[in-house]
């Protein structure tokens, strides 16, 4: 039998090789890896059928032996010395919506606040009009440019919610949108690029205009009809907990429902008030809870101990000029905290994940190891996906982001521009 030219130790379809720093994350110490983010100088990694088979550093005899003529099959890829790390992960995103919200923007910076917004009828309620205006092939147009965008900034996977529908045709109408975006990422096109999408099924997000005066009539959809039918296009069921959404006792019964009929949950909870909802996360052992501005001590407490994922999101500090969730509070709990865009029209109107490790960093008292923990396996863990990506590790799945830095200390420090080189899904 003929030698394997690269004498790898195990069958592998890729090897990217020449890696200046490996950022692996791994939750497992690594061979010749060091610090918190296991990081390897000089290495390796290779692939077989999408999942990472080994890991290393270049140097190693392995590699040394007739590395310009590799097997038959075996595609290299040369980083050219640059940071790998995983590819990030956007936990939180409303990325299916017409029309934008510019206007609010503005007439924020003269100090109406957002909660007055909501009453007046503008906020969210002024996307879903926009939305439901919007034919199906148009909104799908504006979620690929969007996720297009995700990609060059070095995002891959993403959860997308809806919730800009509010009535059942247009509620199905974007999670088949959110599906499809699957099925386009899987084309040619994006072969080695692709983003992963995790969809969310977000009809409680607020009540809509023709059920203002009957809000448990809309209630009873969303229960009775909505979630029913949509058990096979969407992974998780979210609600927006909060004064001017749903209260706490609408929001259990939601998500109770969806819980029995197999969705794992998410809960928008005490962003604008203390809502309960965190402890309502904690209650159902929802996979994470969202937001978390006002969440108690005694909030943090239940959800550590049921597992719950605290997911903040800078984006709409930095928007609504509020102060930014206290990520110190959360991580000197012993909370997984994740960081994701919340990128949507009214609050957070951003698709770009570097830009949330910025903040985490510059507002929010994470060191650059925890903010890039959070961007990538706590976001994988605020989508039950943990145990195959988030982090390059053996078995799990080949999602990189290829940044042009030669050292990880340039993210966060080196800010406003776009770092991502490329991100390589094999
Ligand atoms: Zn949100």
């Amino acid at each position: 039998m003929m030698p394997d030219p690269l004498q790898l130790p195990v069958k592998a379809s890729t090897v990217i090789r020449n890696i200046g720093q490996l950022v692996t994350i791994a939750q497992q110490p690594v061979t010749g890896a060091s610090g918190p983010l296991q990081v390897i100088a000089d290495a390796a990694i290779a692939v077989h059928e999408g999942v990472i088979v080994w890991i290393g550093h270049d140097s190693e005899h392995l590699f040394q032996q007739d590395s310009d003529t590799p097997a038959d099959g075996i595609t290299i890829v040369d980083a050219q010395g640059v940071v790998v790390t995983p590819g990030l992960v956007d936990s939180h995103t409303h990325l299916v919506f017409a029309g934008d919200r510019a206007e609010e923007f503005h007439l924020r910076r003269a100090g109406v606040s957002y909660g007055e917004l909501l009453l007046q009828g503008r906020g969210i309620l002024s996307t879903v009009n926009a939305t439901r205006s919007a034919d199906a092939e148009t909104l799908a147009e504006l979620a690929i440019a969007r996720l297009n965008t995700m990609r060059h900034y070095g995002t891959t996977t993403v959860e997308v919610k809806t919730g800009y529908g509010l009535d059942k045709i247009t509620e199905e109408t974007c999670l088949r949108i959110i599906n499809d975006l699957n099925a386009f990422e899987a084309s040619p096109t994006y072969q080695h690029s692709r983003v992963r999408v995790v969809p969310t099924f977000l009809g409680a997000h607020v009540i809509p205009p023709e059920y203002r005066a009957r809000r448990e009539a809309y209630v009873d959809l969303v229960v009775e009809e909505m979630l029913p039918s949509f058990v096979g296009l969407a992974r998780f069921c979210d609600v927006f907990c909060e004064r001017e959404a749903f209260s706490l006792e609408e929001c259990r019964r939601i998500l109770t429902r969806a819980k029995e009929l197999g969705y794992a949950l998410k809960i928008h909870a005490d962003q604008l008030s203390p809502s309960g909802g965190a402890r309502l996360a904690a209650e159902l052992s929802a996979t994470s809870a969202d937001h978390l501005d006002f969440a108690s001590d005694a909030d943090l407490e239940a959800m550590r101990e049921a597992g719950v994922v605290a997911t903040l999101l800078p984006g709409c500090s930095y928007t609504l000029r509020s102060p930014y969730p206290p990520a110190r509070r959360f991580i000197d709990r012993g909370l997984h905290v994740a960081l994701a865009t919340d990128f949507n029209p009214g609050t957070s109107y951003c698709e770009n994940m570097q830009m949330m490790l910025g903040l985490a960093m510059s507002s929010m008292g994470m060191s650059l190891e925890e903010a890039l923990q959070a961007a990538t396996i706590n976001g994988a863990r605020a989508l039950a996906l943990q145990d195959s990506i988030g982090s390059i590790e053996v078995g799990k799945r080949c999602e990189l982001a290829f940044w042009s830095i030669r050292d990880y200390h340039e993210i966060g420090y080196h800010f406003g521009i776009n770092l991502i080189q490329s991100v390589l899904v094999s």
